[in-house]
């Protein structure tokens, strides 16, 4: 039995999806203005590592991701640059998959772009008003949060003292700054990307898309909503607000968040300048592998205090588990199997989803699994292992790691030639200008443990 934190009741929840075995869920997706950093993806992975376990348990699951590529940010990006808007956050939309794809991320079954559903947004915007929950001022659509009582149910915040008609029309905000949120807001701006609606020409704010998307996707009421801490207020408040005003009905049973990530105390965030992209650490000769080990290693609710040392340890953690499924693999000794082995599977299994089961606590199902590790071993050095116990023990790894996403497959290990004739190849990339292949071939190296160094004598390696 899973149970879930559940930000809008603050209690540990037994979890149940709405309609039969079918989960839908749907969490925030990336703002493409620029690469993710891993405090971003600690995020993701956290929301993917959610989405497995889900399966893992036999539910089908229904998840939605949406991009969000109109925004604040993206406008002041796109006018600097000079760029079209899809030229600009098509770039990083690309960009942010690629790096989706390096931690081993499963696609959600839709990724909806927030610029293709305006007239759902106009829909959402006409039922607000019908349910006099907007206004109108100098030419921007407002929801009026007085108009709505369970405002402020999800953050905790009161609303007491707030200035009745005060508003905001930035995306972002914090909540002492609570006021009437922006809906669709007037094109100011030259240049700024602007569409017809009822309520005049303008862009939609940023917390609109999130409720027309859920709910084109999802239906007007789902199960489980995701994303970072830094969304409970001012966007998911502002979501509820939005979804339960046009609709008249519950939006989202379970609101899932997940911790920060933090450099030295701090949040890893753009604007501070302290953060690492996923590609700076491949650049750096850390695996994918490892970094997705780093931020699934810590319990999604607890904050996780990065440090690039970390990194070594989860390497050497994840050479443990491979180690292990090889010298299981490999194993050629006598025929038969050994009740103690079968003991050890269940024990690992138990222990596995029992941590699982407790609000997906990864640190309590990795410690199972370095049980597991350790009890074979020993097994196997006692004689008490055979032939026949060599594939339950396989499965259940790999059913582990269809959660986890850590492990990959098993890979030969690279000859001298082979990882020279890589290096030549990656040379010949850089003669040619073609960086994106030579830093391409850098990563497939680097995922199978072959460190370079680029010196002024040429290119060197090392194993890891
Ligand atoms: P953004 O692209 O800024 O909209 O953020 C994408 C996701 O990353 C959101 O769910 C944020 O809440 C989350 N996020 C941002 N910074 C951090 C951080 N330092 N640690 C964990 N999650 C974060
Ligand atoms: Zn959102």
């Amino acid at each position: 039995m899973l149970r879930l934190r559940n930000t809008l009741s603050r209690t540990l929840e037994e979890f149940k999806p709405l309609d039969g075995n079918t989960v839908r869920m749907y969490a925030c997706g990336p703002t493409v203005y620029d690469y993710g950093h891993i405090g971003n993806f600690r995020t993701f992975v956290s929301v993917d590592v959610l989405h497995r376990y889900l399966k893992y348990l036999g539910y089908q699951v229904r998840h939605i991701m949406n991009i969000t590529d109109i925004e604040d940010k993206i406008i002041r990006g796109m006018l600097t640059e000079r760029k079209s808007l899809e030229e600009f956050t098509g770039f990083y939309s690309q960009e942010f998959l690629k790096d989706c794809d390096a931690l081993n991320i499963q696609r959600p079954e839709v990724m909806p772009y927030a610029t293709k559903h305006l007239p759902q947004m106009i829909e959402i915007m006409r039922r607000l008003s019908d349910n006099g929950h907007t206004y109108q001022s100098d030419g921007s659509l407002y929801f009026s949060i007085s108009s709505f009582p369970g405002y402020g149910k999800l953050s905790g915040l009161k609303l007491e003292g707030n200035l009745a008609g005060a508003r905001v029309d930035v995306d972002e905000y914090e909540k002492a700054d609570a006021r009437d949120f922006v809906l669709w807001k007037a094109a100011k701006e030259e240049g700024e990307p602007r569409w017809p609606s009822p309520f005049g020409e303008g862009r939609p704010g940023w917390h609109l898309e999130c409720s027309a998307m859920s709910m084109e996707y999802l239906g007007e009421s789902f199960d489980i909503h995701c994303g970072g801490v830094d969304l409970v207020f001012p966007h998911h408040e502002n979501e509820i607000a939005q979804s339960e005003g046009a609709t008249g009905k519950p939006f989202v049973r379970f609101w899932v968040h997940t911790e920060f990530l933090l450099v030295e105390g701090q949040k890893m965030s753009k604007s501070k300048g302290n953060y690492y992209t996923v590609r700076q650490l491949i650049e750096q000769g850390h695996s994918p592998m490892a970094i997705r080990y780093l931020l699934l290693s810590v319990p999604y609710r607890t904050q996780l205090n990065f440090m690039l040392d970390g990194l070594g340890g989860a390497e050497t953690a994840l050479e443990g588990l491979r180690n292990i499924r090889r010298r299981v693999a490999d194993f050629d000794g006598a025929v038969g199997s050994h009740p103690r082995v079968l003991e050890i599977l269940t024990r690992a299994r138990e222990g596995f989803e029992a941590g699982m089961n407790d609000d997906l606590n990864t640190s309590k199902a990795l410690a199972a699994l370095f049980e597991f590790r350790r009890d074979l071993n020993t097994a196997m050095d006692a004689g008490e292992f055979g032939a026949d116990d060599r594939a339950g023990v396989l499965e259940l790894l790999e059913r582990i790691d269809s959660v986890l996403g850590v492990l990959g497959e098993e890979q030969e290990l690279m000859l001298d030639p082979e990882i020279e004739a890589k290096i030549e190849e990656r040379n010949s990339a850089r003669r040619s200008r073609d960086f994106k292949l030579a830093d391409q071939i850098r990563g497939e190296l680097a995922e199978r443990g072959i460190i370079l160094e680029d010196t002024p004598q040429g290119t060197k390696w090392k194993r890891r």
